[in-house]
């Protein structure tokens, strides 16, 4: 059996929405490929590895709509050089070029010089100066069918839901719903942003749930509330885990980041490090504005009254 049988792939369905899912539901480095079928117009939501092996339901889409940009999401655009590749403003820059994603990930050279080819050979890498940008409510009527688009930041700047109406199925991206939890390890990704987002999420007229991993599809809400709940928990066991490691006495950025907050010890992806910092950083500054944290000349953090 060769890499491109499409009728072998496990599929769901609904009226003009069809999700292709990537290997293990579209764990990382894989996804989920969405593809939704209107009269006019074929549209495809992001564009994962999995899009390589779906043959003409994807090839021959008009129109790209990228939930957010990230290497792993646009593994199937080399295939679509005439589509229409839209995604939300903030993350514009990211999708046209490689100075824009290099400054959305936020990296130094050591970490993106390696993960520029990296994502060239595993993940198909070619930036799109053709993009476009689309803004918070954004409508495409693709012909009996429409699909808006929720701003909600937080893992990228630009990171959207991707409503398909009337239908009310929501692809949600990469709120993946999994045990690792939230992703805001970017130089363009804010928990602020984040923990906003999860409860617009919660809120949002929806009655399927698509992830870009790990879930799939969920279509009951009582089973979605209990996902999403647990999911953002991930936020506060992290936070407590911060303190625990706090009380062990002062410590920098990069001795925190060494201990790992997120990553189990033995991971060795290129950005781990980088991720680290930037998400305990910013789970430092919430500690720091909410006085239960306190950072000495040197940039040691320590607990407050201590
Ligand atoms: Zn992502």
């Amino acid at each position: 059996m060769g890499p491109t049988s499409p009728s072998v792939r496990p599929t769901w369905r609904h009226g003009p929405v069809t999700v292709h899912f990537g290997e293990k539901t579209g764990k990382y480095p894989d996804g989920n490929q969405v593809v939704v079928r209107g009269r006019d117009t074929l549209a495809v939501f992001d564009t994962p590895q999995v899009a390589n092996q779906l043959g003409p339901d994807f090839d021959a889409a008009d129109l790209v709509i990228l939930g957010h940009v990230h290497e792993d999401h646009m593994a199937g655009l080399h295939r679509l050089p005439r589509a229409q590749v839209q995604v939300h403003e903030a993350d514009l820059e990211a999708a046209r070029s490689w100075q824009g994603l290099s400054r959305h990930y936020g990296y130094p050279p050591s970490v993106l010089d390696p993960l520029r080819r990296k994502i060239e050979l595993d993940f198909h890498y070619r930036p799109r100066p053709d993009a476009l940008g689309f803004a918070d409510g954004a409508v495409w009527d693709l012909g009996g069918v429409r699909v808006r688009a929720a701003h909600l930041p937080g893992h990228t700047a630009g990171h959207c839901v991707l409503l398909v109406e009337p239908q009310g199925i929501a692809f949600i991206g990469d709120f993946d719903l999994s045990s690792f939890g939230p992703y805001y390890g970017d130089a363009t990704s804010s928990l602020a942003d984040f923990r906003h987002s999860l409860r617009r999420l919660a809120a949002l007229p929806a009655s399927a749930w698509i992830t870009s991993h790990h879930k799939g599809v969920v279509v009951e809400r009582a089973q979605f509330d209990d996902l999403l709940q647990a999911y953002a928990a991930r936020l506060d066991e992290r936070e407590a885990r911060l303190l625990e490691m706090l009380a062990d006495g002062p410590q920098s950025l990069a001795q925190l980041a060494q201990r790992r907050l997120l990553y189990p010890a033995d991971a060795t992806d290129l950005w781990i490090d980088c991720a680290e910092q930037r998400s305990i950083a910013q789970h430092l500054d919430e500690l720091l504005a909410a006085g239960r944290v306190v950072a000495d000349e040197q940039r040691r953090y320590r607990l407050a009254g201590r």
